[in-house]
Formats: C-alpha cells, sequence, structure tokens
C-alpha cells in the first residue's frame, strides 16, 4: 500500500451540494436555494454577536449551560435532555454515531434531507430508502422498511425539500410500530412555520419515550445559518451517548450569544412567521393558477415550495431562466426530483419577481 486507505463506506458518500450564491457566470443574485430567512437576523441578536466580540480569547462553556437553561425555560424543558451542537447536522451525525456502525440500517424517506444518507454512510452503516406518498412521508411505507438491523429513522417534519408535514396522528403511529431500540430522530428544522402552531407531537415524546430525538435550530426562523447553532431534546441516555463523542467547543460564545437573544425576539420571529405564512400561500396559489402547463406546488408547511414541472416547461429550463431573471434557486436532480425546483419564500419583491419570471416562461414555452 503506498497511501493511506480510506474506509470503503467513506468513499461511497457522495459529498453533500449546499445551495448556490452566483450564477454560472459568478453573477451575484438573490439567493432562494438555501431556506434561509428573508428579512435577515433579529437585530437584538445582532447586537449580542457583536457584544462577543470583547471575549474572544475565551474558550466557550462547553457545557451550553446557558443556551440550555434559557431554551429549558422557553420550553417547558428539562434541560438534562438537551444536547446542542454546530448546527442541527452535528446533532444528525452524533445520533448516527452513536446509535448506529457498519451493518446497520438507517431508514429515511427517498425525498429527504441529504444529510441523513450522510450520517448514515459516515458511520459505515447501510442507508435504507423509504418509498414516499406523492411526494408525503408515508408511515406504512417506512414500517414496511423495517428489519432486524434497524437502528435509526430519520424523518424532517415538515420535510425538505417536500415542505410535507406528518400529523401529530401520523408521528404517533409511527413511533407506535417501532421496536423501542429503534431511534427515531424528528428533524424539527422548520417546525416554527407550521400553520396555527400545530405540531407533531415530538417534543412531547421526546419528553417521555426512551427513543425519540428531537432536533431544532436557529438557522431558518430565527435567521441565524451563519452562526451553526442547533439543538436536540431526548432521554438522557441518549444525550449522554451523544456528549461522549461530541466535539466539546462545537458551538461558539458569539454564536450562542446571538442565539440565546433571537429566542427572546418574539417581535422578529412572529414577522417571519406571519411574512412566510402571507408569501408562501401567495406563490402556491400562483403556481395554481399556471396549473394547465403543468406546474404544481406540493403543499407546505416550511419557508419554501416544491414546485414540479409536468408540462412543456422543463423544471431544468426553469431552473436557467430564474437564473438569468436573477435568482437561484433549488434544482433537485441529486435528490431524485429532475422534474422539481425548490424555492424559498423570499421577500415580497423576490417571491412577485419569481411568479412573474416562470409565468413568462410558461408563455413563452407555450
Ligand atoms: C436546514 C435544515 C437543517 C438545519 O441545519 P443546521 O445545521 O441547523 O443549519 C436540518 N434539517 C433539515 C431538514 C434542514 O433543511
Amino acid at each position: 500500500m503506498s497511501a493511506p486507505e480510506p474506509k470503503p463506506w467513506i468513499m461511497a458518500i457522495a459529498p453533500y451540494i449546499p445551495g448556490r450564491s452566483t450564477t454560472d457566470d459568478g453573477r451575484k443574485v438573490a439567493k432562494l436555494s438555501s431556506n434561509e430567512n428573508p428579512l435577515g437576523t433579529s437585530p437584538k441578536a445582532r447586537e449580542a454577536f457583536l457584544s462577543a466580540a470583547s471575549r474572544l480569547e475565551r474558550y466557550p462553556d462547553a457545557s451550553g449551560t446557558e443556551l440550555r437553561d434559557v431554551l429549558a425555560d422557553k420550553y417547558g424543558l428539562d434541560p438534562a435532555r438537551i444536547i446542542y451542537g454546530n448546527g442541527s447536522d452535528e446533532i444528525l451525525h452524533l445520533a448516527a454515531g452513536a446509535f448506529a456502525g457498519p451493518g446497520d440500517e438507517v431508514i429515511f424517506v427517498h425525498y429527504g434531507f441529504a444529510v441523513y444518507e450522510i450520517a448514515a454512510r459516515r458511520v459505515g452503516a447501510v442507508p435504507v430508502i423509504a418509498p414516499d406518498s406523492d411526494y408525503a412521508t408515508d408511515v406504512d411505507a417506512i414500517l414496511a422498511c423495517v428489519t432486524e438491523r434497524t437502528k435509526i429513522v430519520y424523518i424532517a417534519n415538515p420535510n425538505n425539500p417536500t415542505g410535507t408535514y406528518a400529523t401529530k396522528e401520523e408521528i404517533a403511529r409511527l413511533h407506535a410500530g417501532l421496536r423501542p431500540d429503534i431511534l427515531l430522530v424528528l428533524d424539527h428544522a422548520y417546525a416554527e412555520y407550521i400553520e396555527g402552531d400545530a405540531e407533531d407531537g415530538g417534543m412531547a415524546l421526546a419528553a417521555t419515550a426512551p427513543n425519540v430525538l428531537v432536533t431544532r435550530t436557529f438557522s431558518k426562523m430565527y435567521g441565524l445559518a451563519a452562526e451553526r447553532i442547533g439543538w436536540g431534546y431526548a432521554s438522557p441516555a441518549i444525550i449522554e451517548a451523544m456528549h461522549r463523542i461530541r466535539l466539546p467547543f462545537s458551538i461558539t460564545i458569539a454564536g450562542t450569544a446571538a442565539a440565546i437573544a433571537a429566542l427572546g425576539d418574539t417581535e422578529f420571529v412572529e414577522h417571519t412567521r406571519a411574512h412566510n405564512a402571507k408569501w408562501r400561500a401567495w406563490f402556491s396559489q400562483e403556481i395554481a393558477q399556471l396549473g394547465n402547463a403543468g406546474l404544481r406546488a406540493v403543499p407546505s408547511q416550511a419557508n419554501f415550495v416544491l414546485v414540479l414541472f409536468e408540462g412543456k416547461l422543463t423544471a431544468e429550463a426553469a431552473y436557467k431562466g430564474l437564473m438569468d431573471a436573477g435568482y437561484i434557486v433549488r434544482w433537485l436532480p441529486g435528490q431524485g426530483v429532475p422534474h422539481g425546483l425548490r424555492i424559498t419564500v423570499g421577500t415580497e419583491d423576490e417571491t412577485r419577481g419569481v411568479a412573474t419570471a416562470l409565468r413568462a416562461m410558461v408563455e413563452k414555452a407555450g
């Protein structure tokens, strides 16, 4: 052997592809490809972030006490059941690292979040893909994939890239159908966007069940994607296992300060929620009007809409046309939806602009 050989399962990982922010020719355009907050960040969070500049020589608190206490207080949780990480991505990886290994099986849905497959493969586990039902999570299909080797089921609810939402009853049915030794990870990255304060009961399950982990993030609703703060809620035994493999200082002082301030800025959060609900509905309605041309918006409870192109205008052509018009969205051939674009709900101008550009392309395609 002439060089170190990566484990074979590592080379089987298809690298994560982040949302783009520039066009093919390098122009800077409106970025609607990563589900970031179009209204920016809470001014209170920005201020807290800046104030942390006076403490750059210090290590962060490795037990995250203040963040856990503030989260526990806000949501009525036990701080001992909270873990935090470098984005919720880190928590998703910690779950696989602590609970799955070579030969174990990890289930997620076909139109799912790319990180689950990477997290599973990274530890040598076998990804098992459950089919969806018209783009929505299909509990029976997931349960049918369970074998004696299953160790983890990952579900994003609402789901990315589809935006679909599995109800509390569906999640309860899924949980009831899983053996207690299978970890159910409920990824709540978009939970704050669900209409009418509905929720899937995940936090209540995680408070009592020995096998449920809920993950949450400051990257979306709280507008702090740059600062990489996520957290998780589960039984003390699950949390304790994940702590053993966590990087001790995975979140920064400035990011933590920003997150704590963002949690307290209910005005910013409510403003974001109302903006998103309004323009998500408006945009979905616009797409519905293009139904004759084969466009369809999958019903979304998140901060983006999956638009399917089933007529003359293809998703690829629309992706390029939107880029020419100044908008980068997410085309999804890598996620099994080459006929779909995932479009983040932007500012009013951006959302109207995307709808206008799509309408023009539809008319041109005839
Ligand atoms: C954006 C997103 C996350 C959040 O990632 P962070 O690491 O917290 O920024 C997690 N899960 C899903 C499904 C997402 O879309």
